[in-house]
């Protein structure tokens, strides 16, 4: 038998039975967050949550719905992350970091990074699209300039 996290004896959902919090209708959904927004233990609810990857059910105020888009919104940050980590380490040169299924993504992603905030130094962005239907995110870095006297 599993031990019960000790913050699960404040749940508030205690009394209200785990149906609502684990239906699909979007009534239920809403209804199971209000009473997470009540509860003491939203803060470590939501942690455990993420940290054993909780596929279903309303666990600290998220759905799984909103569950599933933080992870993969975190998972996309990571990864632009290591793109540009590629494209400094080929400085000079146009690197491919993104290669998607989509003609059309490259392109939206490219738009997206020179938006952000990047490593210091110039940045280009391109996008070309594959043969097969599918798209290519290219960078190009080289390092800022040097002031005079540095
Ligand atoms: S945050 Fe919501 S799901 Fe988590 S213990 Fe509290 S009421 Fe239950």
């Amino acid at each position: 038998m599993t031990a019960q996290p000790s913050w699960h004896l404040q749940a508030a959902c205690a009394e209200s039975g785990s149906a609502l919090f684990y239906s699909s209708l979007p009534e239920d959904i809403a209804q199971a967050k209000s009473i997470c927004c009540t509860c003491p233990v939203v803060g470590p609810c939501g942690a455990y949550a993420e940290a054993v990857l909780e596929r279903h059910g309303v666990w600290g105020g998220r759905s799984e719905d909103e569950r599933r888009s933080e992870l993969a919104r975190r998972r996309m940050r990571r990864d632009v992350g290591e793109q540009l980590d590629a494209a400094m380490a080929n400085e000079g040169n146009w690197t491919v970091i993104g290669d998607y299924d989509n003609r059309y993504t490259a392109k939206e992603r490219a738009s997206v990074l020179r938006k952000r905030a990047l490593p210091p130094g110039n940045w280009t962005f391109s996008s070309r699209a594959r043969g097969d239907g599918g798209s290519e995110l290219l960078a190009l870095y080289s390092r800022p300039a040097r002031a005079v006297g540095d």
